[in-house]
């Protein structure tokens, strides 16, 4: 698919941010080229039209970037799952750890229901805490999570690894 290398192609790669040693995938660059980002959102729209989802759960804060134009495009509701005490109503929470200490990601009360079928949508996979605490989350409230998607996979951190048997779909390795 050229779609993929299109894609590939319109990720900038920053060395040293935000620390020294990261290379930090910055993928303000493909939104900058109209025909990547459709091509993106294509491919996520292709692969999840007809998988009877109905809620897409997106990740702060890039995961609200790509999460909407798919949930628009498959007939889904779109849920933000944020960094903590942004959300203005009740709360449900998760502890995540990072490399140094724990971070927190929070979804309203009532924004799914049990039984729902959710996507979990994110820019970039890397040691698969964040996905992992998104989909215990959800998880939690009776949602089946039926899979997660990320534009890009950092490979070597192994982070599907800590996703259990959720598969996880990338168009960038
Ligand atoms: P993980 O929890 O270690 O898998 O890290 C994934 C989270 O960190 C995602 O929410 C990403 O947006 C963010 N992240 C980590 N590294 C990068 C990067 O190189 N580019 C963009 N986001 C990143």
């Amino acid at each position: 698919d050229n779609r993929i290398s299109r894609i590939s192609s319109s990720i900038r790669v920053i060395p040293d941010f935000p620390k020294p040693g990261i290379m930090f995938q910055d993928i303000t660059t493909l939104l900058l080229d109209p025909n990547a980002f459709k091509d993106t959102i294509d491919l996520f729209v292709e692969r999840y039209k007809d998988k009877n989802i109905n809620v897409v759960a997106g990740i702060e804060a890039r995961g609200f970037i790509f999460g909407p134009p798919i949930a628009l495009a498959i007939g889904a509701k779109f849920v933000p799952m944020r960094k903590p005490k942004k959300l203005p109503g009740e709360v449900i929470s998760e502890e995540y750890s990072l490399e140094y200490g724990t971070d927190t990601m929070e979804m309203h009360v009532g924004a799914v229901q049990a039984g729902e079928r959710a996507l979990v949508v994110d820019d970039l996979i890397a040691t698969g805490g964040t996905l992992s605490a998104a989909i215990r989350l959800l998880e939690r409230v009776g949602v089946v999570v039926v899979e997660c998607a990320c534009v890009i996979e950092l490979p070597e951190l192994k982070g599907r690894n800590r996703l259990g048997d959720k598969p996880l779909f990338v168009l960038v390795s």
